[in-house]
């Protein structure tokens, strides 16, 4: 839990001595609360003060990388709403393949080559779970040991034969995946395979008190990356829980329960299946895994989860320049938009859908949608007049249309004075009319 700053002040030697900066020993501490110093500033802190704070500093949810090049963040979270501050690491979904399988190559295929591309962003599934279901160990292995060498990403290793988790995380080493423990039984006969080839290990337990004391005897014993599974009965019973340990974290700073959370996914049925996998992404998931491979369902569930990880303090936004649509040539009709990510690919991608070639000028606007970029006076008639012209558009088209968003019509006057020869035109408030108007305003 964070510490106020008088808190802080206690474990200060409180000489006011005014060495880290700050004027007296009350002044930094302040700064320490507000995180706008370091503790290391003040040359006289004592070993209890570092280790206070250094407690206090961690992240309530244990951080946890996964791949081989550890590139996959699972927790650090620390907030309940994203509005408080942002989500720090997105939920992985993952894609369940069982060792009895017929179609294995192909699931594995499926799953390697999927991408969604989506405001200009790659995104591609970041995990394969493999469960062991039959009854060869060595079947197991050499699924996982597959998998891991088609994919090359992290996997989730389930069976309910610990010496066939073990072989398998070793068969795996160096993909830093996830060891499923069966029990609270073989968890901790588990957690010699998990270390020594450098795995996290999932750990289980009928009820939260018993998980808790179970994560609690793991780390005692040195080690801690864990990832904590629930055992849970319906979707609202899992709801309730992946809050209540979230609440437990982040408000009580309860460690034993600051892990990230890892969900298999019951149902096979595609919309109840979505349906969890989407609550596990709204609320706190760390690994969902999905029963099976299916395109449309995985294309959905990311696109929810771009919304909701998404800092809203920072906009996924294109480069500000200008864009051809098509194959666009001097003659052209020039559009304009902000460089707010959904906003250009909905612009462009209508513009496109139209037939028509464009011109599509995208000014720097830091990420805002039309309305907000022109309330905060960033997507004026100056700004993008002063833009065009710093590009030097004008010497590449002859035609001078400019279509200008619906909802900023009033800038229309300011930047024909901007744009002297220009005749700017005033084009729908949505980007699904642009095709209708560019067929009876610009086709002739
Ligand atoms: S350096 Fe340490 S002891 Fe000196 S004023 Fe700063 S916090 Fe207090």
């Amino acid at each position: 839990m964070a510490l106020t700053g008088l808190q802080i002040q206690k474990l200060l030697p409180k000489t006011n001595c005014k060495e880290c900066g700050s004027n007296t020993c009350l002044a930094f501490a302040m700064k320490l609360a507000a995180k706008k110093a370091e503790l290391k500033d003040c040359p006289y802190a004592s070993d209890e003060a570092k280790r206070v704070l250094g407690a206090a500093s961690e992240p309530p949810v244990k951080g946890i990388a996964l791949g081989a090049e550890q590139a996959l963040k699972l927790g650090e979270e620390t907030v309940l709403y994203r509005h408080e501050k942002t989500f720090v690491h997105q939920t992985a979904l993952a894609v369940n393949i069982n060792d009895t399988e017929a179609a294995i190559e192909a699931t594995l295929k499926s799953c390697k080559d999927y991408v969604l591309n989506r405001v200009g962003q790659t995104l591609v599934l970041d995990m394969v779970a493999v469960t062991q279901k039959g009854n060869s160990a060595d079947a197991f292995v050499a699924l996982a040991q597959k998998a891991w060498t088609t994919m090359k990403r992290p996997l989730v290793l389930r069976s309910a034969d610990a010496g066939a988790l073990a072989a398998a995380a070793a068969a795996i080493k160096g993909s830093h995946s996830v060891l499923v423990a069966p029990d609270a039984e073989s968890a901790e006969g588990l957690v010699a395979a998990a270390k020594e080839h450098g795995h996290a290990l999932a750990i289980t337990a009928p009820d939260l008190d018993a998980l808790a004391a179970l994560a609690e005897k793991i780390k005692a014993s040195g080690f801690n990356d864990l990832v904590l599974q629930f055992q849970t009965h319906s979707l609202a019973e899992q709801f309730q829980t992946n809050a209540i340990a979230r609440k437990a974290a982040l408000k009580d700073n309860f460690k034993p329960l600051g892990y990230p959370t890892l969900k298999f996914i019951q149902s096979t049925d595609l919309m109840d299946s979505t349906v969890e996998a989407v609550t596990e992404i709204n609320k706190y998931g760390g690994i969902c895994v999905l029963p099976s491979f299916d395109a449309a369902q995985l294309a959905s569930l990311m696109t929810l989860r771009l919304n909701i990880y998404t800092d809203p303090q920072k906009p996924i936004q294109v480069e500000p320049k200008v864009y051809a649509i098509g194959e666009p040539k001097a003659d052209s009709p020039v559009f304009v938009t902000t460089n707010f990510s959904l906003t250009y690919f909905i612009v462009s991608g209508e513009i496109e859908n139209s037939g028509i070639s464009a011109w599509l000028v995208v000014p720097e606007c830091e990420g805002m949608s039309v309305l907000t970029a022109w309330a905060a006076g960033k997507f004026s008639g100056a700004s993008i007049g002063k833009f065009i012209r710093e590009i030097g558009l004008e010497k590449d088209i002859t035609r001078r249309d400019l279509v200008i968003p619906g909802y900023v019509a009033q800038i229309s006057g300011e930047l024909e004075e901007s744009l002297p020869g220009w005749r700017v035109l005033v084009g729908p408030q949505e980007a699904g009319d642009l095709e209708s108007f560019i067929k009876t305003r610009l086709v002739s």
